[in-house]
């Protein structure tokens, strides 16, 4: 089931209810793969989760009030009215948020790091699950130091997952981000099980060798990635014809990325000498560039 069917379903049984707040987010397993966050308007009462095999979709119910009058509010006042704040300085509120520009980066993990896990599904390893160390909003990396101490005091979302894979040119390591942040964290040893005499991920060992860890510091590079998802409707550019200027964004209905991936060294710099936040694939697709932490070290 797709996030627009669910959406969908959802609506059908929910018709006539008071109107509420619907946040979906969409997620494939692949971590480096854009999150697509989109508002929708529908009336639901609950928190849902949907899991399947494929994705994760998350949806977040908000209970809105149906709106009164002024007065009917009952508003309590106190105090007396001022001329308020400038408004002109305040961020653009529900944009896209770029992330830091690539480079070297000293972090700190959250102080608190008892509700930070997330299990899923890996059907073909064993044991058929891995866990995420998530580092979202209400659980960010802090940055410490960067480039000119551009991004220093300000939050990194990422994530990292247990789940091994190959790396380096001959594929002979076997490791996953976390170790390397276990690693780069003065652990000396990954947390395994013995299962018939092979050695798997031990999920629960990683959790508690990383608990202890909370308010840590270690380095890190950001590094951008940019994916033509092949599960997803493209997303392009609308055009002024009169201008050739750009005036929008259009999601096509009907055309799936066409699985290109772009890395740092492929992509040219802004004549500015940071690198782009937005591309243009082969197939016409504009790719949002994913920051991904890199080469974690002490
Ligand atoms: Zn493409």
């Amino acid at each position: 089931m797709t996030a627009q069917e669910l959406i969908k379903r959802l609506s059908e049984l929910n018709a006539g209810r008071a109107p509420v707040l619907l946040h979906v987010r969409e997620e494939t397993p692949d971590e480096r793969l854009t999150v697509l966050t989109t508002w929708h308007y529908f009336e639901i009462e609950h928190v849902m989760f949907w899991t399947d095999r494929k994705r994760v979709i998350t949806i977040r119910g908000v209970n809105r009030m149906s709106p009164k009058s002024l007065q009917e509010l009952g508003l309590k006042d106190e105090g007396t009215v001022v001329t308020g704040d400038t408004l002109a300085d305040l961020p653009v509120f529900g944009t896209f948020t770029p992330p830091p520009q690539p480079g070297p980066f000293r972090f700190k993990l959250p102080t608190d790091l008892t509700t930070c896990y997330e299990v899923y599904d890996t059907p073909t390893k064993t044991p058929p699950q891995r866990v995420r160390l998530i580092f979202d909003q209400d659980h960010p990396l802090e940055i410490l130091q960067s480039v000119g101490g551009k991004y220093n005091g300000q939050p990194f979302q990422t994530r990292l997952s247990n789940e091994e894979r190959s790396r380096g040119k001959d594929k002979a390591i076997v490791a996953s981000d976390w170790d390397y942040l276990l690693r780069a964290l003065g652990i000396q040893t990954k947390p395994t099980r013995l299962v018939n005499g092979q050695k798997v991920p031990d999920n629960r060992g990683y959790i508690e060798a990383t608990r202890p860890l909370a308010g840590r510091e270690f380095g890190g590079d950001i590094r951008y990635s940019w994916k033509c998802d092949e599960k997803r409707n493209i997303r392009v550019a609308t055009v002024d014809p009169q201008t050739n200027q750009r005036t929008g964004i259009q999601e096509v209905d009907s055309q799936r990325g066409c699985g290109n991936a772009f890395y740092g060294e492929d992509v040219p710099n802004n004549p500015d000498g940071t690198k782009p936040l937005e591309i243009t694939c082969q197939c016409g697709a504009l790719l949002r560039a994913f920051a991904n932490l890199d080469n974690l070290r002490a």
